[in-house]
């Protein structure tokens, strides 16, 4: 029986069982297609960052043996769909059997099961054997429940996993360090430079301007810095153990205009592409910790591992648990268009130029970078989660809508009214203070919000509070920052309206 097996972009994982044995009966394909480079805009490191792990990936399974059917973006025989590609295959290697692991991505779940449902052959689909839990994991889990609290998760996870345990209580005494993970950087912690590789990915982008696919961001095609293969994937771990682990957590919500990795992994896309595991992830930063204990505290630790095993997980849970319903919510009604300066970082709002900067420059921007300022300022500004999904969906290497998704429009845009986050994640320009050094550089002032030059944070979040009244004044979490709107004269209130106003109105200029 001729076998044929799908490889998506994102399930180039070496450890599979699928590649333990040789067998010259099975034909492993790899498709580069516009239906993938073209359903979102994405950032051309995005693309050719897929492309290089996915062609290594390739190459790797051929020099162990493994049979590999591999069809480029500019191949004559392409027709850059993925099931017209398969069926040619099907056809032409006269194929019996098509096995397939479950994508993560609802869109392409949809496609192959339709695909798999008219197809005259037999077919099977098989676990990525990446994830700690499986799809429909958090369906179990949350049952009958009102609330679905990550904490709860969280601690089921530590529990089932014997993750930072001393039997059935959690190591250091307590679940959670996120107090002790609240630290501004103010450049006296040596940061390590980053782990950068120097991937040449010039022949990817010069394919992808012959074929005119669209992109945004930079590049500098010989120097593609992220991991493209389990080698660089397990480069990056190491280092990240070795140098980065022991502050991660305390400067884990910083944000400073020298610096834009800190004390971050940089392992979304090794882990995204599934080059890594979560599995090898947590188990490499224990035996850090359990080696050198009297160097690295706990709440290091414990910062990094709950964001793996817990909001990784349980973005994975949700996405599946809730779409694909999930896609359209819209529960503030938030209608405006998202301000052009997301394309091009042209704004005089420097925590906002440097967030997006980031971004555009390098595919990449830290978690409270996502979350306080591009998120926070969509959200104060009202934009239609369509627009602002479709540009979280694009811009990072690591962007995947299982991930992005219920980070957006959960967590940071609280479209889907509370399922994720328990409160609107808004606030003004003195927390962006509190956390960063973008302010000092700033023409606007962070301490007024009416005046000329008040930051548009301190403007927008009070009349977000005002216009949102009616759906977020019962939420219990917003009940100090209600009373707070409710003491403010109505003189106040009616300036801020204005000023707001004027903001949205005219948004590009500021
Ligand atoms: P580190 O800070 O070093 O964290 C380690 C790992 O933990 C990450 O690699 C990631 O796998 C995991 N992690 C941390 N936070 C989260 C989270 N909230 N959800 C899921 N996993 C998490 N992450 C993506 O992988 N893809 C996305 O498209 C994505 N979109 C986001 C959009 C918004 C609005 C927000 C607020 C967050 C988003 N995140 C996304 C989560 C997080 O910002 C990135 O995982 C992280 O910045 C990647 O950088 P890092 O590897 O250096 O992470
Ligand atoms: Fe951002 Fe306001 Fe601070 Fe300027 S003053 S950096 S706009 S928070």
């Amino acid at each position: 029986m001729k076998k044929l097996r799908l490889v998506l972009g994102d399930q180039l994982n070496s450890q599979h069982s699928w590649y333990q044995k040789v067998d010259d009966n099975i034909l492993y394909c790899f498709f580069e297609m516009r239906q993938e480079t073209d359903y979102v805009t994405h950032h051309i490191q995005k693309i050719a960052g897929f492309f290089a792990a996915m062609r290594n990936f390739a190459e790797e399974l051929k020099s162990n043996n493994h049979a590999v059917f591999y069809v480029r973006l500019n191949d004559e025989n392409n027709t850059q769909s993925l099931t017209d590609n398969l069926s040619k295959i099907i056809k032409e290697q006269g194929v019996n059997k098509f096995e397939y692991q479950l994508p993560d991505e609802y869109r392409l779940d949809t496609q192959l099961k339709d695909y798999c449902k008219n197809l005259n052959i037999a077919s099977e689909p098989f676990s990525t054997q990446h994830f700690y839990t499986k799809r429909d994991d958090l369906k179990t889990f949350f049952k009958g429940k009102k609330t679905f609290l990550m904490e709860n998760f969280y601690r089921d996870m530590r529990k089932k996993h014997q993750i930072l345990m001393i039997s059935e209580q959690p190591e250091g005494g307590k679940w959670n360090f996120d107090a002790s993970n609240r630290k501004k950087w103010k450049g006296d912690t040596f940061i390590p430079p980053p782990k950068n590789f120097d991937n040449d990915v010039s022949e990817i982008v010069v394919e992808l301007e012959k074929s005119g696919v669209q992109s945004i961001g930079k590049i500098n095609p010989k120097y593609f810095e992220y991991p493209i293969s389990r080698k660089q994937s397990l480069e990056q771990l190491a280092y990240f153990c070795e140098h980065l682990l022991i502050h991660f957590g305390d400067f884990q919500d910083a944000m400073h205009t020298d610096n834009w990795y800190l004390f971050h992994s940089k392992l979304s896309f090794a882990m995204n592409t599934k080059m890594i595991s979560p599995k090898e992830i947590i188990a490499a930063t224990l035996k850090t910790y359990r080696a050198r204990k009297d160097e690295i505290d706990i709440s290091q630790v414990e910062g990094f591992i709950r964001q793996i095993i817990g909001w990784r997980e349980y973005m994975r849970g949700m996405y599946w648990m809730l779409m694909p319903s999930y896609k359209q919510e819209n529960f503030l009604d938030n209608k405006n268009k998202l301000p052009d300066f997301f394309w091009t970082g042209n704004t005089k709002m420097n925590c906002i130029k440097n967030a997006i900067h980031n971004s555009l420059d390098n595919g990449y921007a830290h978690h409270i970078q996502r979350l306080m300022i591009t998120g926070n300022f969509a959200l104060l500004a009202q934009v239609n989660p369509d627009e602002i999904d479709a540009w979280y969906l694009g811009i990072y290497v690591d962007a995947i809508e299982w991930v992005q998704l219920p980070n957006t429009r959960g967590m940071s845009q609280f479209a889907d009214g509370g399922k994720i986050a328990t409160k609107p994640y808004v606030s003004s320009g003195s927390y962006i203070h509190k956390m960063s050094n973008y302010c000092d550089g700033c023409k606007y002032n962070k301490k007024t919000k009416f005046e000329d030059d008040s930051c548009p944070f301190n403007t927008l979040y009070w009349n977000f509070l005002d216009e949102k009244k009616e759906k977020l004044a019962s939420n219990f979490r917003m009940k100090m920052m209600y009373s707070l709107l409710n003491k403010m004269s109505s003189e106040d209130r009616s300036k801020i309206k204005e000023k707001a106003n004027h903001i949205i109105k005219n948004i590009d200029e500021y």
